[in-house]
């Protein structure tokens, strides 16, 4: 098996020993975007809660609950964007964590299941224009409903999945040609998420943190995936920070639920 070259890998653009891969919604953010307008804006909370269950414990694929959830939602989307900028919040620790990143060139990718206008908005919103454009976003996309004119009309948008699969974007994906690199040209690969979005992604990395109190630690635990928690980015940082000074290893750093 031939390895994939650095002009098809973009974060080995800058030869990095570590890339982080990370979750969007309530990962990045405090709260999960499209939960948010699906409880506020779509069918509500219980029947979400639900269909995130049915996907947790392998009674849903992702791609149909997601869909179901969304489809719900007739406002139009900019109509959708103005009401998340306003209730959507950073992590706390991410604006530093983005900074110290940036310093020690270790590219941050987010893998989203979420919708690319969405999570572009909410960053430029969040951590500025510029700053935004600096992150590569890998996710799902939006487009105009069938018999209507456009995304911001009532009823006038769907989501529009990244690939076939039972995840609608499979995150191991875009993960798996890094892992696959030969030994002596492969970054050590980080992964942070919170949610049934991050399913995919959960085994592909040399360390996972899930997000504490979240419902992707239940499945770590029940799949026996090694991962440590986090509350906010300030303690992922002080883990990676430690991990890119060799003050631990990625296998002391996986200690499961604190
Ligand atoms: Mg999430």
């Amino acid at each position: 098996m031939g390895s994939a070259s650095p002009t098809e890998l973009p974060a080995l653009k800058t030869n990095p020993k570590f890339i982080f891969f990370t979750d969007f919604d309530g990962t990045i953010t405090e709260q999960d975007s499209n939960d948010y307008i699906t409880d506020n804006l779509g069918f509500g909370q219980a029947p979400r809660r639900k269909l995130n269950e049915d996907v947790l414990y392998g009674r849903a694929d992702f791609r149909d609950a997601f869909r179901e959830m969304l489809d719900s939602i007739t406002a139009p989307l900019d109509q959708c964007i103005e009401v998340l900028k306003k209730n959507i919040t950073l992590d706390p620790g991410f604006k530093a964590f983005f900074a110290w990143a940036k310093e020690n060139n270790m590219p941050i990718v987010i893998l989203s299941g979420g919708m690319e206008p969405v999570i572009r908005a909410l960053l430029a919103h969040m951590l500025g224009p510029e700053e935004a454009d600096t992150l590569q976003i890998v996710s799902n996309h939006v487009a105009t409903r069938e018999g209507k004119k456009d995304v911001n009309e009532v009823g006038g948008w769907q989501i529009v999945y990244r690939d076939e699969s039972g995840f609608g974007h499979d995150k191991s994906r875009e993960i798996r040609p890094y892992a696959n690199l030969p030994a002596d040209e492969r970054p050590v690969l980080f992964y942070a998420g919170d949610g049934v979005s991050d399913l995919s992604a959960a085994k592909e990395t040399d360390l996972l943190f899930a997000k504490a109190g979240r419902d992707l630690i239940r499945y770590c635990e029940n799949e026996s995936v090694p991962f440590t928690t986090f509350n906010d980015f300030s303690d992922i940082h002080a883990t990676v920070k430690d991990i890119v000074e060799g003050k631990l290893n990625v296998k002391e750093a996986a200690v499961g639920r604190k």
